[in-house]
């Protein structure tokens, strides 16, 4: 089914909710795309636009609305789909990687034999904010010795500048804010 949503479109459905989770945040709260057949596959059309099935091994998605946007795409793509979970939730052995939050630091954790070396690998998040999170699952993907082709966001809050920390693969975003 040819299905041909635009980012515009997809940005008038995601809601903007004042300071959530605390005061200063405007969370981007893309359930009502979900929610939409049409834009919540326009958008996996969109995030996947640069590949062919087969052309990806693995999509790694990062908990947890990034599970939802990398697992259709997985199956798009005919790649498996690999998490990247915070700490503790994973149970066989992990790599870990901690990275900086504006106050204190978080864990993410991957399989250590979640991607086989030199996979190709297509990296999704819903978001991209300061890049902390992104940053930290492409150095477990790089651990493993597998090879992000690129990272592809719905969502890319530009004045944050996340994009920096994500070096030597294209990064693309839907919206930017
Ligand atoms: P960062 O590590 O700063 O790039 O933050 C990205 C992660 O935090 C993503 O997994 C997003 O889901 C989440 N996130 C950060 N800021 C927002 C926001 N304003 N609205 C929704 N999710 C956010």
């Amino acid at each position: 089914m040819p299905n041909s949503v635009t980012p515009a479109e997809i940005e008038a459905a995601i809601r903007n909710v004042p300071d959530f989770p605390k005061p200063g945040i405007q969370f981007k709260d893309i359930t009502p795309v979900l929610a939409n057949a049409r834009l919540f596959a326009g958008a996996i059309e969109l995030l996947t636009k640069n590949f062919q099935p087969g052309s990806v091994d693995a999509v790694v998605g990062i908990d947890a609305r990034g599970f939802i946007f990398a697992a259709a795409a997985a199956i798009k793509l005919h790649a498996g789909f690999v998490p990247v979970r915070k700490k503790g939730k994973l149970p066989y052995q992990t790599h870990e990687q901690d990275y900086a939050l504006e106050y204190g630091h978080a864990t993410v954790a991957m399989h250590i034999d979640a991607l086989k070396p030199g996979a190709r690998v297509l990296l999704i998040d819903d978001l991209l904010a300061t890049g902390g999170t992104s940053a930290a699952a492409t150095a477990l993907v790089q651990k493993l010795g597998a090879t992000i082709v690129e990272a592809g966001f719905l969502i890319e809050l530009k004045f944050l500048n996340g994009r920096e920390k994500l070096v030597g693969f294209p990064v693309r975003s839907l919206i930017a804010y």
